[in-house]
């Protein structure tokens, strides 16, 4: 391991650059909440400070139960595919371009292999005399709580370890005795001055002598974050507003351990429109409620076993793994709320829609457009040359997400043929498989004009040629348009079809131009628009009124397809006819 050891003494605070940070825990996919929080501290970062800030990125991997590498990936890939790119961290290459890096010399970037400047930091505040060996068993501890709860008085550590004296402490330590290390917090209370809440101050009441080293001998939290912070140089910390009941900890040992105060600021956290905080457990909240009312009272899908389909459809906090809970909603045909930057990915957004969208739920750009209206649209270089942390919002953040759905749509349409074929390509290629095998991104490029206004989301261009992915004996005829375009007037455009029909037989150049030749001369030659034949034959292909266009459509399905498809809605139209 190359560990740097930077000097505890240092003081960071002296230097003019702005550095910003995030810090995922690898616990699971990058909820939405967090590629807000990294979007502001990069956005922070890009435009203030002397020379340019910086924004870097730790991974806080401390809790190895619980952190995986393959979240790690997940979390680096999701920010760089919202063009959220880091100076300082861990490096990726992400479509041939490097992100991160250690130019600094102030890495590594993962908590787990800075261990020693963490018990660097313990071992000194236990020599003067801010921190102290506890030897309380859990279950002691836990007697302790509960006494204090039947009690009715809030529990708090009581120091009892404080009460040991120095040799029998030293006698413990050297028998290897388990132990925690805590933290002396000053009797005193903590001012935070927070740049939206204004000053918080916190009453020494609320607070005990926190575990700063656990059993396990790894850091917690508080303490890793404490010291990579200042070590890092990180001169800001935006961060959601679940972390302001852990500031007061991380301001006290900072002035224990002699460091300076970054500045703080809490963003309100994101809820659902009914008010519910946005959270993972949504997804499985919306998957119970299907399971429920399908009946389903054992598992309706391989991938999960009974007893923990069960387990879990009890219990309101279990949650499923993310592809078992896909394959659930696939199985369920369900759409599940997205919550986790993956989860618009696979839907389809674009990351210009989504990191624009995100803006604007903790930042208010307060510009107007030309028309008087609110600046609500714009991109990642505006964002980094206005962003202030002024302009960030004290209130609730309330998740629109058909606001979010016409940002993207008006994203992809503002695409030219050649990016949305390139997006759609990419997208298909990780979350449509048979899309991206039917169809080159050169073919998308040509479809590009049909699908591109019929969609919101890239997931959206699949319904546009649905037609192509069923048997031809599949096709579900919507009713309305066969009638208009059938059997409406006489019945003259079945009439067309099946003379159609007979030429097409004998036809074999199926490439879109040559098919429009053909329509078009076809209808010249009984004397009709060209909507009189077009209409009835793109019906029959596709069981729909809309489609790309018409010589794309056949050109897809090719001739074998479009004949069975021709004669099998004759056939259905014959037999309905039957039937009155
Ligand atoms: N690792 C923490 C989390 O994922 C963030 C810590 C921080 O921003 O200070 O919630």
């Amino acid at each position: 391991m190359n560990l740097l050891r930077a000097d505890l003494n240092f003081h960071p605070m002296t230097t003019t650059t702005t550095i910003t940070r995030f810090a995922p825990s690898p616990t699971g996919h990058l909820h939405i909440g967090g590629a807000r929080t990294a979007l502001l501290c990069w956005a922070f970062a890009k435009q203030t400070g002397i020379g340019g800030g910086r924004f870097l990125l730790r991974i806080e991997d401390t809790d190895q139960k619980r952190s995986s590498e393959s979240s790690t990936k997940g979390i680096l890939e999701d920010l760089a595919w919202l063009g959220i790119t880091w100076d300082d961290g861990p490096e990726l290459e992400f479509n041939g371009q490097t992100i991160g890096g250690d130019t600094r010399s102030v890495g590594p970037y993962y908590q787990a292999q800075r261990i020693d400047l963490y018990n660097d930091a313990i071992n000194r505040l236990i020599e003067e005399d801010k921190a102290y060996p506890a030897f309380e068993t859990p279950e002691e501890l836990e007697a302790k709580r509960k006494e204090a709860i039947a009690a009715k008085i809030g529990y708090k550590y009581d120091r009892a370890a404080l009460q040991i004296s120095k040799e029998e402490r030293t006698k413990r330590l050297a028998a290897g005795e388990s132990h925690v290390v805590r933290f002396k917090m000053p009797d005193e209370p903590i001012t935070v001055e927070d740049q939206l809440l204004g000053e918080v101050t916190i009453k020494p009441e609320e607070f005990d002598d926190f575990i700063i080293r656990k059993r396990d001998g790894f850091p917690t939290y508080h303490l890793a974050v404490t010291v990579d912070d200042a070590l890092m140089g990180v001169t800001h910390v935006l961060r959601g507003q679940e972390h302001l009941i852990n500031t007061p900890r991380h301001v006290a040992l900072q002035t224990a351990l002699g460091y300076d105060h970054p500045v703080y600021a809490h963003m309100p956290l994101i809820f659902n429109p009914d008010g519910s905080k946005m959270s993972k457990r949504d997804k499985d909240k919306a998957a119970k409620k299907a399971c429920k009312d399908a009946g389903h009272e054992s598992s309706p899908i391989e991938a999960l076993d009974d007893a923990t389909y069960t387990e879990w459809l009890k219990n309101k906090t279990r949650q499923l793994e993310s592809d078992t809970l896909i394959a659930l909603a696939k199985h369920l045909n369900i759409v599940l709320p997205e919550i986790d930057v993956e989860d618009f990915r696979r839907a389809g957004y674009l990351p210009e829609a989504l990191t624009n969208y995100l803006a604007l739920l903790g930042w208010n750009p307060k510009t107007k457009n030309e028309d008087g209206t609110d600046l609500e649209r714009f991109d990642m270089d505006y964002l980094a040359s206005h962003f202030s942390i002024a302009g960030m919002g004290k209130g609730q953040s309330k998740f629109d997400r058909i606001k979010l759905l016409s940002f993207n749509g008006d994203a992809i349409a503002a695409l030219t043929d050649e990016e949305f074929a390139s997006r759609w390509h990419q997208w298909a290629t990780h979350y449509d498989t048979a899309l991206a095998e039917r169809f080159s991104q050169q073919d998308m490029v040509s479809l590009a004009p049909a699908v591109k206004t019929r969609c919101k989301t890239l997931a959206d261009g699949r319904g546009v040629i649905g037609f192509a992915f069923i048997a031809d004996d599949a096709i579900v005829y919507d009713g309305k348009a066969v009638h208009k375009a059938l059997i409406k007037g006489e019945r003259k455009g079945l009439e067309l079809l099946k003379a159609f029909r007979d030429e097409l037989a004998e036809f074999d150049d199926f490439t879109p131009d040559a098919i429009e030749a053909k329509v078009s001369a076809f209808a010249e030659s009984k004397e009709v628009g060209m909507g009189k034949i077009a209409q009835p034959l793109r019906v029959a292909v596709t069981g729909a009124g809309v489609s790309p266009s018409l010589g794309q459509t056949l050109a897809i399905l090719g001739k074998d397809a479009v004949l069975a498809r021709i004669d099998g809605c004759i056939e259905s139209v014959h037999a309905d006819s039957g039937k009155e």
